[in-house]
This record gives C-alpha cells, sequence and structure tokens, in this order.
C-alpha cells in the first residue's frame, strides 16, 4: 500500500462528466449537449488565431494586458480589475483556492453547475447544497444558509442547467444580506444570451463581495480555445492574481479572444438566432406536454412525466444520432437539457421527439 496519501476530500470528488461527443455506429451525429455555438466562431479570431501561431517560440505575455484592455472597452469596464483564466473553470478555481480551505463551506444551490462542489473540495472545503424554488435559485434559502464557516456562494445567472435567472434586484439583495466577509460568485457563463444584460458588472460595482465571472465558451463558440476571465473590485483581482499561473495563456488564444470580443456583429447574430430558435423549441416542446420552463441561456430544459420517460427519450434521441444531456447528476432525473440548435438542428430534434410521444 503506497504511503503517498492525497489531502482530506480529494478522494470524495467525483469526476467531471462533459457531454457526450460520438454515438456508436451513427455517423451523422447530432451534438446538443455542451450549450455549445452552433454557428461556430468568427471569421476575425480564426485568422487572428493562426497569425499569432508564428510566434510559439516565445512565451506568450504574461499580464494579459491586450486581451484585458479589449474586454474592458467592449464591456466598459476597468481592465485592472479583470482577471483571464483558462475558461471560467480556471477563475472559479483561484476563487475556490483563495478563498476557502479545510473547515470551511461553500455553499452551492440544489441544480448548481457540477464544478463548484468539485472546486470546493479540491480546496478542502465543505460544499452546502441549498434548495431552490422551482429550478430558481432562492435567496431566501440561501440567507438561510449560511454559518460562521460559509466563505463563498456560487450562482450562476442564467442558471446551468434550468436556464432561469435571478432578477438584479434579487442578486443585489442576495449580495447585501450576507456577512461582509462572505464572497458571492456571479457566474455569467451565459450573460451574452440574456439581451442587455451586463453579467453582474453593475452588481460587483455596487457590492464589494461579488465577482462576476464570464468566458468565451458559450456565444463566441470558442469552447476549445479555454479563455474566461473574472471582473471584482481590485483587492479581489490582486488576491486571484497570486495563484495564477504566469503563462497560463497562450499569444493565439488571447489573439483569438481578443478578435472575438471584438467581432460584437457576430455576437449579436448568435444572440438573436438563439433567442428565436430558444423559443421555437420551448413551444413545440410545450406543446407536446413536455414541461419547459422558460430559458435565458443557449438552452432549454425539457422536463419529461418522469425519470424512465426521459431516459427513454433519450434513447430514441441517440437511436436518430442525437446526444443532448442527462441530468441526473444534477437532481434532475426527469429532465433533458438540450442545448439550442440552428434551425435544422432543432428541427430535428422536434421531430424525434414528437415521434417519441406518438405525436407524428
Ligand atoms: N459556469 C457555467 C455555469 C457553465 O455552464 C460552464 C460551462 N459548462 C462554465 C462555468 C465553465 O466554462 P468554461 O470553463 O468553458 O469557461
Amino acid at each position: 500500500m503506497s504511503q503517498i496519501t492525497p489531502q482530506p476530500g480529494i478522494m470524495d470528488i467525483s469526476l467531471y462528466v462533459s457531454g457526450q461527443a460520438t454515438v456508436a455506429g451513427k455517423e451523422d451525429v447530432l451534438k446538443l449537449s455542451s450549450n455549445e455555438n452552433p454557428y461556430g466562431f468568427s471569421d476575425a479570431a480564426r485568422e487572428a488565431y493562426i497569425r499569432a501561431v508564428q510566434n510559439l517560440h516565445r512565451y506568450p505575455n504574461t499580464d494579459h494586458g491586450p486581451l484585458r484592455a479589449a474586454i474592458g472597452e467592449i464591456h466598459g469596464l476597468d481592465p485592472a480589475r479583470i482577471i483571464c483564466g483558462v475558461g471560467s473553470d480556471e477563475v472559479l478555481q483561484f476563487v475556490a483556492q483563495c478563498f476557502s480551505g479545510p473547515g470551511d463551506e461553500i455553499i452551492t444551490t440544489e441544480h448548481g453547475f457540477s464544478m463548484y462542489p468539485i472546486l470546493a473540495k479540491a480546496a478542502g472545503a465543505t460544499p452546502v447544497e441549498v434548495p431552490e424554488k422551482d429550478r430558481r435559485i432562492d435567496v431566501d434559502a440561501i440567507l438561510g444558509a449560511v454559518t460562521d464557516k460559509t466563505r463563498i456562494v456560487f450562482i450562476a445567472n442564467p442558471a446551468n442547467p434550468t436556464g432561469t435567472f435571478l432578477e438584479r434586484d434579487e442578486v443585489v439583495r442576495l449580495a447585501r444580506g450576507l456577512p461582509e466577509n462572505v464572497l458571492l460568485v456571479h457566474d455569467g457563463a451565459y450573460t451574452e444570451f440574456v439581451e442587455g444584460f451586463d453579467g453582474g458588472a453593475s452588481v460587483v460595482d455596487d457590492c464589494p463581495n461579488v465577482i462576476m465571472t464570464r468566458t468565451f465558451s458559450k456565444i463566441y463558440g470558442l469552447g476549445g480555445l479555454r479563455i474566461g476571465w473574472g471582473y471584482a473590485s481590485q483587492e479581489i483581482i490582486d488576491v486571484l492574481s497570486r495563484v495564477r499561473q504566469p503563462f497560463n495563456l497562450s499569444e493565439p488564444q488571447m489573439a483569438a479572444a481578443i478578435a472575438a470580443v471584438r467581432d460584437v456583429v457576430f455576437t449579436e447574430r448568435c444572440r438573436a438566432d438563439n433567442a428565436r430558435w430558444r423559443d421555437w423549441l420551448r413551444n413545440a416542446l410545450v406543446q407536446m406536454g413536455v414541461g419547459c420552463d422558460e430559458s435565458f441561456a443557449n438552452f432549454v430544459l425539457a422536463r419529461f412525466d418522469s425519470p424512465e420517460e426521459a431516459e427513454a427519450c433519450d434513447a430514441a434521441l441517440k437511436e436518430d444520432g442525437i446526444i443532448v444531456r442527462r441530468v441526473a447528476g444534477y437532481n434532475l432525473p426527469d429532465c433533458l437539457r438540450i442545448t439550442v440548435g440552428d434551425e435544422a438542428a432543432c428541427r430535428r430534434v422536434i421531430h424525434v421527439i414528437a415521434t417519441f410521444k406518438g405525436m407524428r
């Protein structure tokens, strides 16, 4: 028996399960399981990436200055209060690592993003799961769960996998209701799919105990690029910057992200197309008697009559080469999360579900 033992809590971590990419024996596979952008990504980002590959013999810029400047300019934020990471996952990891440890509690919610408990345990802290109300974040339940051990609260807004949205007033009520030493993480991975939403940036400006995180993986269509960022007070950014590896992002990555954030025409087109087909998808599901809350993200959560029906529908979709996401691990065993694809993808997934429901 090896004497090399992991830190307490590490072996309690369940491995993250990502959206499946293939179906055995199927060629025309439609992947609607990872909330990826069906329209790909900006041509300007592709060109910038390729140009930057010329300099791979050089170490990359370590302070991400040009990337932070571009993000700051487009979103109207102070670049000095932005930190960039390998996906927003890495920024969330910095937060858990810097602000929690053994003996501390991190609050997550009933259907919260599955990385939160993983990051809590990796930091040695204890995740505490709080109930939601009808798949919506319940501010009072969170405030009621705070103890003197609580250090961090993680919420995603819009939330994954429910797609629900917490209004600004409620986010502020949560931030102000927390003890001053508890950090609220407002994870805005799906911000851009909500028209006119700032992702919580103004809440950060009003409440010093809030950090907003964002990603290039969703509306920008750059999940494979692995870039995310956070915006918080100067003090919090200063703390997080101490654990960031100096060369965590490569030049091609940063060059592509700069071009992507500047390509507002592409982003706006994706937002509008997503809104259109998201609503179409939801209406089609509701008309078939499948439950579906209003979604503010780039996916919908289809609620079936039972876990068995959800499983059978998932199998019928796979049989047709369509991969959606089972979310039993999110306390939603009767649900399937379906990424909003383009028109053809939405029509194809609805055709299969309608056939499954015996409506065609
Ligand atoms: N937060 C939420 C709510 C997410 O759904 C995701 C992606 N699944 C992430 C963060 C992480 O995204 P990334 O690391 O690609 O930026």
